[in-house]
């Protein structure tokens, strides 16, 4: 068995964020109060629901054009640094999908690297430095490996889901060197970054909308 999703399965999935965003409200806004300003949960919402609000805008859309389309309300509607770096993540999704048409096993490796070197670019950072980055960086690592192995699609999406959560895992330990942990004086050490939390919900919400529809 070999996924092929479609644009309806996509859009389904940024629903699927928007309600596990809704109920993770106070566990995200702690995360970033601890290291940051306490937004990020907000500005996320904020997001989640303009697109779930502009849905009829989504709707048969190619992925280009519909990545394109979220990418631009992410960058319009979210404030704070998540806003521009998940919008650039999408544009630049947006510009590798001209003939895309499905995302298979294949296509999501390379849409998960899209992200991860755009975020990496407009962000100026590396993984490593306790960010967003870290849980794309190891949920990649690990789907890759599991593509190389052969494994069927509910093992290889269980094993991104698993890495991505790991990712966001490490940021715990991790000295922050972007973002505004980096302006304490522990630089967040102890606690984990909010961006690689709400990534890693963002990654796994999609590969288990995948899963549903497989
Ligand atoms: P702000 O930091 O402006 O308040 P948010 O709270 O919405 O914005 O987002 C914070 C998250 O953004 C951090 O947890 C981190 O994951 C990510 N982030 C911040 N700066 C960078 C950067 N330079 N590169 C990559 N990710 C970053
Ligand atoms: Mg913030």
């Amino acid at each position: 068995m070999a996924f092929a999703i479609n644009e309806n399965v996509y859009i389904e999935h940024i629903r699927n964020v928007l309600e596990v965003i809704t109920n993770q409200k106070d566990y995200i806004t702690e995360l970033d109060a601890a290291t940051g300003d306490g937004d990020h949960w907000f500005n996320l919402n904020t997001g989640f629901n303009a697109l779930v609000q502009r849905f009829d805008e989504l709707y048969n859309l190619r992925f280009a054009d519909l990545f394109k389309k979220v990418g631009t309300i992410l960058m319009s509607e979210v404030g704070g640094s998540s806003g521009i770096l998940l919008g650039s993540a999408y544009l630049a999704m947006s510009s590798i999908s001209k003939d895309l048409e499905t995302i298979t096993r294949e296509s999501l490796i390379d849409l998960l690297d899209a992200m991860k070197y755009a975020i990496m670019k407009r962000g100026n950072a590396e993984p490593g430095q306790k960010t967003m980055i870290d849980a794309l960086d190891f949920g990649i690592r690990n789907y890759r490996k599991a593509l190389d192995e052969g494994v069927d699609d509910q093992e290889l999406l269980n094993r991104l889901i698993s890495g991505v959560r790991a990712g966001a895992e490490s940021t715990r330990n991790m000295v922050a060197i972007k973002g505004r942990a980096s302006y304490q004086e522990n630089k967040g050490v102890g606690h984990l970054d909010p961006g690689a939390v709400t990534m890693a919900i963002q990654i796994e919400t999609l590969a288990r909308t995948i899963l549903e529809n497989v």
